[in-house]
């Protein structure tokens, strides 16, 4: 049976004040909880924070980006080594954002898939089809496109313990969620492309759903039987929507 696993990414929000607030929403929330892993993944200068205020309180944390380089004249950027010494234990890969803006190709995400299980952390793979992609008929297409140049470098294996969200980009941050079928139906495509693979990994590795939940649609979603959680984006955000969706986890 795989534990659920709810990860917030806060994305390029929030000052000290702020984080220290969220925080204390969340770890007084926590003793309520059970049976769900719950991950924060604040911006990198907030991390040192989160990891303070968060000490103890069973969550985790996790970088929401990684550079490919050990370290050096790579000016705004953050290794692997930086996010391990902050207290981080995951890292998101491939986020759409990082796609759509920052130029994140399907080689630099499976770069960064591999630089960093090298350094022992937990990479979160994002794959996701646009909406042109949707309507187009290709979503298939492209997450296993994307999947695939993960696989190529860094093997099945790496899969009994990486993670993976399936984020449809039409949905994240616009208010329109996939449907639980639609979801599903992506998912278990996902699952499939691993168990061609190997079947005890397909059963062990997570695979979250990204793309506008809330506690109102959680339960919809996470109840379908190839969707094991969720990256959450804005109602990361509130302690009690966060709360809300580890609850329904
Ligand atoms: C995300 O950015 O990973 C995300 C899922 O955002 P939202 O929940 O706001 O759609």
């Amino acid at each position: 049976m795989r534990k659920a696993l709810v990860a917030g990414n806060w994305k390029m929000n929030g000052t000290r004040a702020s984080t220290g607030e969220l925080c204390k929403g969340i770890a007084d929330g926590m003793a309520a909880l059970g049976g769900v892993d719950v991950l924060v993944c604040p911006p990198s200068i907030l991390i040192s924070t989160a990891a303070t205020a968060l000490a103890n309180s069973g969550v985790m944390i996790g970088g929401q980006d990684l550079d490919t380089n050990p370290g050096g004249a790579f000016t705004g950027q953050t290794s692997a080594e930086m996010l391990l010494d902050a207290g981080c234990k995951d890292v998101i890969v491939g986020h759409s954002e990082r796609r759509q803006f920052y130029g994140d190709t399907d080689v630099l995400v499976a770069e960064k898939t591999q630089v960093a299980l090298d350094a022992g952390l937990i990479p979160i793979v994002c794959l996701g089809e646009s909406q042109a992609e949707r309507e187009g008929g290709v979503t298939e297409e492209i997450v296993g496109r994307q999947l695939n140049a993960v696989l190529d470098k860094v093997g099945i294996a790496a899969f009994s313990s990486a993670v993976i969200a399936y984020e449809p980009v039409w949905a994240i941050g616009t208010g329109l969620t996939a449907s639980p079928e639609q979801a599903q139906d992506v998912h278990a495509f996902i699952r499939r492309m691993l168990a061609d693979k190997d079947q005890s990994v397909a059963d062990q590795c997570r695979i979250l759903y990204g793309g506008s939940m809330k506690p109102g649609n959680a339960v919809e979603l996470i109840s379908k039987p190839d969707i094991d959680g969720g990256l959450i984006g804005g109602a990361a955000l509130a302690s009690e929507d966060f709360l809300g969706i580890c609850s329904a986890a």
